[in-house]
């Protein structure tokens, strides 16, 4: 069981390890995207605040078009600048080469405005779909990775990423990076579906390891039960057997005592049928394991049933119980499997005679009721818990009780009855408190029997 604990906790383990590796790297998947955005925003307020300056000059650059025949690499361009035209030749790849250029053209005249660059990358940002959080904007000598310039804030909070840097100098001796601060909410949002299938991946899990416990648990408890079953059934088994081979011996002793050998007799007897009720028992609940179960229903006069059970209970060595029977019924007889049923009503006086304090008081009720036949057996006895009123009729079920645990018992007796109950077409239930005494309540349908 220890080591089952263990793998199924690797298991858990590994599962949300791997889950959470899953969720980091796709957060920083977004993250990189959110990343590739404020880089192209910063590359698209880089333009504008030059383009910006350049109209604050007056326009003093203007740009002539590429020649569409040129197809080398370093391209020539005239550019025009105040009254000024000269020739620079253009990395045809570099996509800042014209910023560059403007950038070398204007910067003496009128310097790079971080600020309004912070202010054009925010709006620029605002375009796309994500919040705008906190940024700045850096300046910088890209040569020792110096910051020339910053709006940076004195505090900041929140996490940062920035973007790679702009060289915005002809030499490339200079650059802007901006920061932005991490939309970690939007991120979030965009990951609800793949946080959803984890979370539930995560609770699938959990609750299937849950019920494979709940299973192992119920086995081990199952088979706790069915062990001291058959220790209590071995005492059982053994106590009718040894009462009936000591009278049996106490027989030729006493023979001329015809009176104690009639009692003996009529002992041996008693044990050997409650050995037999036993044994048919077993049989049966092992038979319905199989879909074996089978009854010889007969048609069994009411009166005369109740009467022998009345019998077996009433007289010297039955003066444990004072059993009542109540017959409410109109119709003679019932259709039922004799042998079986007596069992059954064995099982239910015996328990409450079994779980009644000093001298059991027990009350029989026969009656009908919408057209079925319903029979109860009340007791003034031990009762039992709402739990175990769930359990009782569960195979090697024993309630914990002292009162119940001091009794023999081998928790098969009442599984037997209600499996004979179903056989006839019922049902049963309980109806009890502790301290207070049961009430068993057989219902079954008078069935395809038609008195005439
Ligand atoms: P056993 O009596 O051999 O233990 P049963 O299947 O007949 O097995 O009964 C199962 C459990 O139901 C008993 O152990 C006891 O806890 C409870 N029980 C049955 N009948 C009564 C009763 N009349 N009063 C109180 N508890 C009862």
């Amino acid at each position: 069981m220890k080591s089952l604990w263990r793998l199924v906790l690797f298991v858990l383990l590994s599962i949300m390890l791997g889950q959470g590796v899953w969720i980091y790297y796709m957060y920083e998947s977004y993250k990189q995207e959110f990343v590739w955005t404020i880089e192209n925003s910063l590359a698209n307020a880089v333009y504008m605040e030059i383009s910006g300056r350049n109209e604050q000059l007056g326009g003093v650059i203007s740009f002539a078009p590429y020649d569409v025949q040129d197809t080398s690499r370093y391209i020539r361009k005239k550019i025009t600048s105040a009254d000024t035209v000269f020739w620079v030749n253009i990395d045809r790849y570099d996509k800042y080469s014209t910023l560059k250029l403007a950038q070398f053209l204007i910067k003496d005249l009128l310097p790079i405005d971080i600020a309004k660059l912070d202010t054009l990358f925010r709006q620029e940002i605002g375009n796309s779909r994500y919040q705008i959080g906190n940024t700045y904007v850096e300046y910088i000598d890209l040569k020792d990775n110096r910051i020339i310039r910053s709006d940076k804030p004195k505090s900041l909070s929140g996490s940062y990423v920035s973007t790679r840097e702009i060289p915005i100098d002809i030499n490339n001796s200079q650059g802007v990076r901006a920061y932005a601060e991490v939309p970690s909410n939007a991120i979030l949002r965009d990951m609800t579906i793949q946080l959803i299938l984890s979370g539930s991946l995560i609770l699938i899990t959990l609750c299937c390891i849950f019920y494979l416990f709940y299973i192992i648990s119920e086995q081990k408890k199952i088979e706790k039960m069915r062990q001291s079953s058959v220790n209590a059934m071995t005492h059982e088994f053994k106590r009718p057997i040894s009462v009936a081979v000591t009278l049996a011996n106490l027989i030729p002793i006493y023979k001329k005592d015809k009176n104690k050998t009639d009692r003996y007799s009529k002992n041996i007897c008693q044990e050997l049928n409650k050995l037999t009720s036993y044994t048919e028992q077993i049989q049966q609940i092992s038979k319905s394991e199989k879909a074996e179960l089978q009854l010889n229903k007969s048609e069994v006069n009411i009166r005369d049933f109740f009467s022998a059970l009345k019998t077996k209970y009433t007289g010297t060595e039955n003066d444990k119980a004072d059993l009542q029977i109540l017959l409410e019924v109109k119709r003679k007889s019932f259709y039922i499997d004799p042998v079986h049923f007596a069992n059954v009503m064995d099982n239910l006086v015996e328990n409450a005679i079994k779980y009644s304090e000093g001298k059991a008081n027990v009350t029989v009720h026969v009656f009908e009721r919408k057209g079925r036949l319903l029979i109860s057996v009340k007791d003034k006895g031990v009762g039992m818990s709402w739990i175990d009123k769930n359990h009782i009729f569960e195979r090697y079920y024993r309630s914990n009780h002292k009162e119940v645990q001091q009794k023999p018992g081998f928790g098969l007796g009442l599984t037997y009855v209600k499996l004979i109950v179903k056989g006839h077409d019922g049902t049963i239930r309980v109806k009890s408190r502790l301290g207070e005494g049961s009430k068993f309540i057989i219902e079954i349908p008078w069935t395809a029997y038609v008195e005439t």
